[in-house]
């Protein structure tokens, strides 16, 4: 079995304040070794029921140069290095393809606009507002797992906050796992559980995802085609730069959108547009 690991920050355990996401601040260390410990827990999940499983960790949180690779199990291979478009033209999700029998996505947070979303954003805190598929307002967990799902790859197990599993049951494919290692109490703060408690819950939800994966119980999310995909910006210039990005068009004062056979084409086109939309490269694509 080979296993595609998606894995972002905001939803890791312990996890709640930019001090912790980004290099310079000063509980980043700490965070670095709970996202690590994550993403192993997921791995262990996963090898108790299928020993022979190997896995590609796609490390894909701001400067994507956070997970302890000494530290990583060394059944996996992590992917490092910042999302520019031509490093990682699909973001999270580059790397996955029809290899894969499965996706994970560990430490993901809730879609841009939740009320009350610990951290919550889309791809660009500084960019998109909104996102849609095909009309249907999502954030990264339905991206990723829509990507994934262009090359059949289907999506057994999300963890993050208890309000990411709402996001989860309302635009993921049914029995998907999820895992709540922390509960929201606002955009930055959350009762969490100790490392040690969410390693169990993690392995135990993978394991789980595997049993439901054999069992025939998991799809893959496909969205109907031709896969629109738009965003809403923050401010209009920053649609205006995104339609410099080749195959998107402008749909509103600040709104652009594409349409494409599958849904990892269109996240490509939509991925470059957005890092065209900044005014200059953002310092996690630096
Ligand atoms: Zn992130």
């Amino acid at each position: 079995m080979r296993v595609f690991i998606c894995a972002d920050m905001e939803g890791i355990t312990g996890v709640v304040h930019r001090e912790q996401l980004m290099p310079e601040g000063k509980q980043y260390a700490e965070a670095r070794r709970w996202m690590t410990a994550d993403i192993n827990a997921a791995i262990e999940g996963v090898l108790a029921e299928a020993p022979d499983a190997t896995f590609l960790v796609n490390d894909g949180h701001a400067v994507m140069r956070n997970v302890l690779l000494d530290d990583l199990h060394d059944r996996a291979e992590l992917i490092v290095g910042p999302a520019t478009w031509e490093n990682k033209p699909l973001c999270q999700t580059t790397g996955v393809d029809d290899s894969f029998d499965l996706m994970l996505c560990v430490g993901h947070h809730t879609r841009s606009g939740t009320p009350g979303g610990l951290l919550a954003h889309t791809w660009s805190g500084a960019v998109v507002q909104n996102f849609w598929i095909n009309g249907e307002l999502v954030g990264e967990i339905a991206i990723n797992s829509a990507t994934a799902g262009a090359f059949g790859v289907p999506i057994g197990l999300v963890t993050g906050t208890d309000r990411l599993m709402e996001e989860m049951a309302a635009t993921l494919p049914p029995n998907v796992v999820g895992v709540a290692v922390k509960k929201t109490l606002g955009t930055t703060a959350a009762i969490c559980k100790t490392p040690r408690v969410t390693r169990g819950l993690i392995a135990d939800g993978a394991a789980e995802a595997v049993r439901r994966l054999r069992a025939g119980e998991l799809s893959a999310l496909v969205p109907s085609s031709p896969v629109t995909m738009e965003i809403e910006t923050y401010r209009r210039e920053m649609a205006h730069q995104a339609l410099r990005a080749p195959h998107v068009e402008a749909c509103g004062e600040a709104r652009f959108r594409t349409t494409a056979p599958d849904a990892a084409i269109a996240a490509e086109r939509m991925w470059r547009a957005v890092v065209r939309a900044h005014d200059q490269a953002a310092g996690f694509l630096q």
